[in-house]
């Protein structure tokens, strides 16, 4: 029988679904019964319904650029594409904070913030690719979360779907609000397992108004380990600190853009600061006596156009890798700071064959398997859980950024304080009684 529900588009066209299978991890969902686009509180009420009648579970979807499995059908499913949900950004000036319908795009949101003067720093390097809704569901972070921290540290209210049909908005625009547990932050992260996120409104801060942009090309890749933490200690705080391995950096100058065929070093590390002052020669000289001996190649970009293109190789990185080795496994550990080195020695004994770039200034690095389509499969599990285990034993984490969906469930639950993870379970319980709201992933 045809699916139908009132405000909504409703797509059941086999050919059409089948897209929806897959997000931009390794993982493959089950092949949805229909996705829906509500357009109103009262299509998401009756949606709410029609899931408890039929046994349906709401997998709310964004862009689709999870790299965890997070928006795929597991199980008898509809996926809520909360793309055509009305809405406009707002910017208010006086209150620093900007509120959006969950379907607006996080690139607009950036630039909205960006048109008034203002700053909305959450950067996934898929920014321009990204929904805001999922980027709320994700607590998306990217290169500049070692100085301005994750989604979470901007959100300041969440409007809600819950297990009722209602919208329930969790928090107040302002950022001084102490009346108990803040339930808004629930949301963030949780990958849609509570509540179905259609808006949310986050801080603002003023714009950074100059940037230093500095290629950092060592001759021995070790010597980039340490360099976060000098750094650190010398009271400096780049507001971006990535870098490419040497196999990362070879790969990128013999295949990719033209830009990138020319970048220098064994590694290169790509530093950014925003600070007042930044682009003048005495704050130059502070970061140069910080980094010591390993700053002797350091370039400068010259311009806007330059520092653009070298953003450019950087977010372009994830897709090129995948281009060229279609089955790689992509990981996204974290370590504390100061274990980066410690990590990578602990890589080289398991002899997990592995190359690396991503967020050194904190710890979040992108392993890639790029063998693994050539892996049997067990072999494959190993080599992941060796990986997270490495991480997690030296105080980081399986995920700092992607976070679990499908694709880490079974290494999550595996690797979790047994009493964290039944309190989530009793969490996910009490807001949503019948398990309508992504199960199967997370927990
Ligand atoms: C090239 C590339 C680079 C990337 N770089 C980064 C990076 O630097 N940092 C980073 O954090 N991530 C990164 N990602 C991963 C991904 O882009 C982010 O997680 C992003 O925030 C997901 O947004 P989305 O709209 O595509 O969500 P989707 O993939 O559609 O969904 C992601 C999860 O959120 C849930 N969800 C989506 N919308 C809602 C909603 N309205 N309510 C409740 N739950 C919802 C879904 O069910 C799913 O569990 C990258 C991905 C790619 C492809």
């Amino acid at each position: 029988m045809p699916f139908h529900l009132p405000d909504s588009t409703v797509i059941e066209d086999p050919d059409l679904l089948a897209s929806y299978r897959r997000d931009e991890s390794h993982v493959e969902g089950d092949l949805p019964r229909a996705v829906v686009r509500p357009r109103s509180p009262r299509a998401l009420k009756e949606l709410v319904a029609r899931a408890e009648k039929d046994g349906l579970c709401l997998v709310p979807r964004g862009a689709g650029t999870g790299k965890a499995g997070g928006c795929v059908a597991s199980g008898p499913s509809l996926i809520v594409d909360l793309c055509d949900w009305p809405g406009a950004i707002t910017v208010d000036r006086a209150g620093l904070c900007l509120s959006a319908p969950a379907s607006a795009s996080l690139k607009g949101v950036k630039e909205a913030a960006r048109g008034a003067g203002l700053f909305y720093p959450p950067d996934p390097n898929s920014w321009q690719l990204c929904g805001f809704g999922g980027s709320l569901a994700t607590n998306a972070g990217g290169p500049n979360a070692g100085k301005y921290g994750m989604t979470r540290h901007w959100v300041l209210s969440v409007d809600a779907l819950m297990a009722d049909g209602e919208i329930h908005t969790f928090g107040i625009a302002s950022v001084k609000a102490n009346a108990g547990p803040a339930l808004a932050q629930l949301f963030i992260g949780s990958e849609g397992i509570f509540g179905l996120i259609t808006g949310a409104t986050v801080r603002l801060i003023p714009a950074p108004t100059e940037y230093l942009t500095l290629l950092l090309p060592v001759p021995r890749w070790e010597d980039l380990l340490g360099l976060p933490a000098c750094l650190a200690k010398a009271g400096l705080q780049p507001s971006a600190f990535e870098f490419f391995d040497p196999a990362v950096l070879a790969e990128l100058r013999a295949h990719g853009p033209e830009e990138a065929r020319r970048l220098p070093g064994e590694a290169l590390a790509l530093l950014e600061f925003d600070d007042a002052g930044c682009a003048g020669d005495a704050f130059l000289d502070r970061v140069v006596d910080a980094l010591g001996p390993s700053a002797s190649h350091l370039q400068a970009a010259t311009d806007e156009g330059q520092r653009e293109r070298l953003w450019a190789i950087r977010r372009i990185t994830s897709s090129f890798l995948k281009e060229r080795h279609p089955k790689k496994v992509s990981e996204d550990i974290t370590v504390p700071r100061a274990r980066i080195a410690d990590f990578f020695t602990g890589l080289d004994r398991l002899k997990i064959p592995a190359v690396t770039y991503g967020h050194l200034g904190d710890g979040n690095l992108h392993v890639n398997l790029l063998a693994a389509g050539d892996t049997a499969p067990e072999a494959l599990d190993h080599q992941l859980m060796d990986l997270f285990r490495l991480a997690v034993d030296l105080g980081g984490a399986l995920s700092g950024e992607h976070g679990i969906g499908l694709a880490k469930r079974d290494a999550f639950l595996a690797l979790s304080d047994p009493f964290q993870v039944e309190a989530l379970r009793k969490l996910k319980r009490a807001l949503d009684p019948s398990g309508i709201f992504n199960p199967g992933k997370v927990i």
